[in-house]
């Protein structure tokens, strides 16, 4: 990939990248499969970390227990990707790179604080999943960079995630606004640490530190939810298309975080 003078593109699940090429917005001189590459379709759970292949689909996600069990809003997000037929070939580092300001698994992997394993010319590293997407349909990979792997870290005892998003429909539908929660309790079940990310309310999905603040030593009050809602309200710079207005998007980016918290917190709860 990094040899081709023309445009080459990854293909995983090929859900956003066939639709591209079919509806001819991009015209590859190259497309490089990644499906068969050694240990691409592995979901691998070590003492301090689940590392999910680039090349595993959506829908295997939710078979994996252990993952379930530790990330369920993690698999949340995803499986809310497209149909069955998407979950089939879809994956999450496709998700990712595809740099949609509102690809659904993007908040929860952020509220995850996830890791995406990145090979290239240079070698490999790891990168936060907040530093790949740049833009709307822009990333920080350079040419010939693929992300090989998402890392998600050990979760600590008594955490919780959760994923919520708002369509107009009961699904297949892009997210007019989304939030993903994620939180670790303390003694007498008080936040200690929460991570709050928002999608489709910025050109990126973005992490609203503010809103974590607001609910971290708290046990969700009533108070610390409003507050935390209000901190999403200001993170959020969303467009105004018929989809949704700005003040739609900024009031309902606020509900599901806190709906998302709420969600988030129980799940924590019950592992205690
Ligand atoms: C009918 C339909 C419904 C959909 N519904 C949803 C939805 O509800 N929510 C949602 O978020 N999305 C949705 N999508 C979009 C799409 O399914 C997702 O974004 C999906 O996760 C993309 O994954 P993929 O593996 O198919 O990516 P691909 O199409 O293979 O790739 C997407 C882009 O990322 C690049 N890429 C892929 N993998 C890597 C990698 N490992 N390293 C570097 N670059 C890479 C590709 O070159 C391409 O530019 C839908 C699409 C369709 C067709």
């Amino acid at each position: 990939m990094a040899g081709e003078k023309g445009n080459a593109y990854l293909l995983a699940g090929g859900t956003d990248l066939l639709v591209r090429m079919r509806g001819e917005f991009i015209d590859p001189d190259l497309v490089v499969d990644i499906k068969r590459l050694p240990g691409i379709q592995e979901i691998r759970k070590t003492a301090s970390r689940f590392s999910i292949g680039a090349g595993v689909p959506c829908a295997v996600l939710g078979r994996n227990k252990a993952l379930v069990r530790d990330w369920p809003g993690v698999v949340e997000a995803a499986q809310l990707i497209g149909s069955d037929q998407i979950q089939g070939r879809c994956t999450i580092a496709g998700n990712l790179c595809n740099a949609s300001p509102a690809a659904d698994s993007v908040p929860a992997l952020l509220a995850a604080r996830a890791k995406a394993v990145v090979v290239g010319p240079g070698g490999r590293r790891q990168v936060a999943v907040e530093k790949i997407v740049t833009g709307p349909g822009t990333t920080s990979l350079g040419k010939g960079d693929i992300v090989t792997a998402i890392v998600l870290p050990k979760r600590p005892s008594k955490s919780g995630d959760a994923y919520l998003r708002f369509i107009p429909r009961t699904e297949m539908d892009i997210a007019v606004c989304s939030a993903g929660v994620s939180l670790t309790l303390g003694p007498r079940n008080v936040v200690k640490q929460a991570r709050v990310a928002l999608g489709a309310v910025a050109p990126t999905v973005v992490l609203v530190p503010e809103a974590a603040r607001a609910i971290v030593g708290t046990r969700l009050e009533d108070e610390a939810l409003m507050k935390l809602a209000a901190a999403c309200g200001a993170a959020c710079s969303p467009i105004d298309d018929k989809r949704g207005t700005v003040e739609f998007r900024t009031e309902v980016a606020g509900v599901l975080a806190r709906r998302a918290a709420a969600i988030a917190y129980d799940r924590a709860r019950r592992k205690a």
